[in-house]
């Protein structure tokens, strides 16, 4: 038998955080985070400032007894200090918990407690939200207040700002770290039942960076200005913040100010190329920006939005209007949580190419994915036939912290996403519902998406979202929530019309609710679950039935 020859490479060279963190001062140390402090003024640093502020941090950590392997949680926006903390807890071994700010408080109390979390690092705008809960945490030792503002009732608060001065200067001795160590921490929104921690890899992070730098994906380099709206506490903020350090692109943070005027400012001041956020706040920015003709947003040449599927006609009026190009991504916290990209081919801009776009596109280079039907066998890429998402690769989690169910989500070394989709013969994926949203008629699937896709089309619907209504007939039927333009009198009978010969005839909604608002869950997505309630409960407004 031959033997196995051994490659001669540095295959031993650690794909760890401690790379991407000495890239900072070393790579790109003149380039920027900018973070958007108040109203109309932003701070900056740079990436030397940064790290050496790192090493500050560090050593702060360290004092306060931080061992490798001990979780420390982040209560915070997207700002500087989150950013040094990014890298300062994980380059010590110890991992960084974000906590989602906007989790209930059950679950945020559950999280804390599940994870074991030793020290908290707060930003002052939070510690309202934050001490009402600290005496359910039952491992908290310390909080640390980012920012001047009050400490409020937090026990034996510690503040972000002296700590550092105290740290004093030098470079730090960081431990060496095994790339499989643990580096993050971030439990998913947890639709049903308690939320479930997705604990990252310096590996995984390490290598999902690296994907951000892809042409075909994020397509993030050196000269990009990076505006990062997702949530650093949301699945490591879709990783803008380490490929901006890996890549050595400007960061640009926006803090608290999340709504369209303030980002629209903030976008005509800092001209950012590249940005990620969900749909919902592409929508905001886009009716802000239709009503405020002199608004310049033509710098994001090279957006991304994902989250939730983003409507065709968002992207096409972003573009056609505004010079801005959007791209959509899909994924979940489980898959770091790039997992594919949208980016056809360049060329004419006819309805085949926008069809392309409005998918959510190609597996980026390590992830594998295929389909699966009820029975588990595999499903053909046909472009038609659709089955459950599963993908495998070395940014996909292999289970959940801590918890007892991981199972079910697994398929021999496959995570089951629990999103149904088609793909197409070129590898594009088109996801056509979740699961639990599917709506199942006559023994056929409905696509709620892609009912929503084309509502939200319409020139008077702002937001769009379907449900299922039980029906005795054909077991589900298709319920259209529709928030209109204000002063819009759209009726049901003119959007069935403009929904005819968009999609089948039998997909036609037999009802609609018109709705103030749609209900959003703690990351800004339609929140079904909320919808679904209140039509079982009979509590869901402006119901209109066709006959
Ligand atoms: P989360 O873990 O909170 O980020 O949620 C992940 C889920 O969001 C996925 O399983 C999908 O159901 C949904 N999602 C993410 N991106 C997209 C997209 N581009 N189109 C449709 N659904 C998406």
């Amino acid at each position: 038998m031959t033997q196995m020859l051994q490659g001669l490479m540095q295959d031993d060279f650690p794909l760890n955080l401690h790379h991407i963190r000495r890239a900072l001062r070393t790579k790109s140390p003149d380039a920027r985070v900018v973070t958007h402090v108040e109203p109309g003024t932003v701070t900056s640093a740079t990436f030397a400032e940064v790290h050496e502020r790192v090493d500050r941090l560090a050593r702060v950590l360290k004092r306060l007894g931080v061992e490798p392997g001990e979780r420390v949680g982040t209560f915070a926006w997207n700002n500087q200090r989150h950013f040094e903390l990014y890298f300062a807890i994980p380059c010590l071994g110890a991992v960084l918990h974000t906590l989602n700010i906007r989790l209930f408080e059950e679950q945020l109390t559950y999280i804390v407690n599940h994870a074991e979390d030793k020290l908290i690092f707060v930003d002052d705008s939070l510690v309202p939200i934050l001490e009402k809960l600290a005496p359910s945490f039952q491992t908290v030792k310390q909080y640390v207040v980012m920012g001047d503002g009050d400490a409020g009732s937090l026990p034996g608060a510690l503040r972000y700002e002296e700590l550092l001065e105290e740290a004093g200067a030098g470079e730090f001795d960081y431990p060496e770290v095994d790339e499989r160590q643990a580096a993050a921490l971030c439990y998913t929104s947890g639709t049903t039942g308690n939320p479930k921690g997705v604990l990252y890899s310096h590996r995984s992070i390490s290598l999902h960076s690296t994907a951000t730098l892809v042409k075909d994906g994020l397509g993030l380099g050196r000269a990009d200005r990076v505006l990062a709206i997702v949530p650093m506490f949301h699945a490591n903020a879709w990783g803008l913040p380490h490929g901006a350090a890996l890549a050595g692109a400007d960061l640009i943070l926006p803090d608290r100010h999340l709504g369209a005027e303030p980002l629209a400012s903030l976008i005509s001041a800092e001209r950012p190329t590249l940005m990620g956020c969900v749909p919902t706040i592409f929508a905001d920015l886009l009716r802000h920006a239709e009503a405020n003709p002199e608004l310049d947003l033509s710098s994001l040449s090279n957006a991304t939005c994902g989250g939730s599927a983003v409507p065709r006609q968002l992207m096409k009026d972003f573009e056609e209007r505004h010079k801005v190009r959007i791209f959509q991504a899909w994924g979940m916290t489980e898959t770091s949580p790039v997992a594919t990209f949208s980016r056809p081919a360049e060329g004419e801009h006819d309805d085949a190419y926008w069809d392309q776009r409005a998918k959510q596109g190609r597996p980026l280079p390590w992830v594998e994915l295929r389909l699966t039907d009820d029975a588990g066998a595999e499903v053909p890429w046909d472009g038609s036939s659709t089955g459950e998402i599963e993908v495998r690769g070395p940014w996909i989690a292999a289970g959940y912290y801590r918890d007892e169910s991981s199972d079910e989500n697994f398929d021999a070394g496959w995570l089951r996403t629990g999103d149904i989709a088609a793909v197409d013969e070129h590898g594009f994926v088109q996801i056509t519902d979740r699961a639990k949203d599917v709506i199942k008629s006559g023994g056929e699937w409905i696509s709620s998406v892609e009912l929503e896709n084309e509502l939200m089309s319409h020139p008077d619907v702002v937001e769009a979202a379907v449900i299922a209504k039980p029906d005795e007939r054909w077991s589900e039927r298709p319920l259209c929530c529709v928030v209109l333009r204000e002063e819009c009198e759209t009726g049901a009978q003119e959007l069935t019309e403009h929904l005819r010969g968009r999609v089948a005839k039998w997909w036609l909604p037999d009802e609609f609710a018109f709705v103030a608002e749609i209900p959003k869950t703690s990351v800004g997505k339609f929140d079904k679950k909320v919808l679904r309630a209140r039509l079982a409960e009979d509590e869901l407004e402006g119901r209109v039935q066709l006959s």
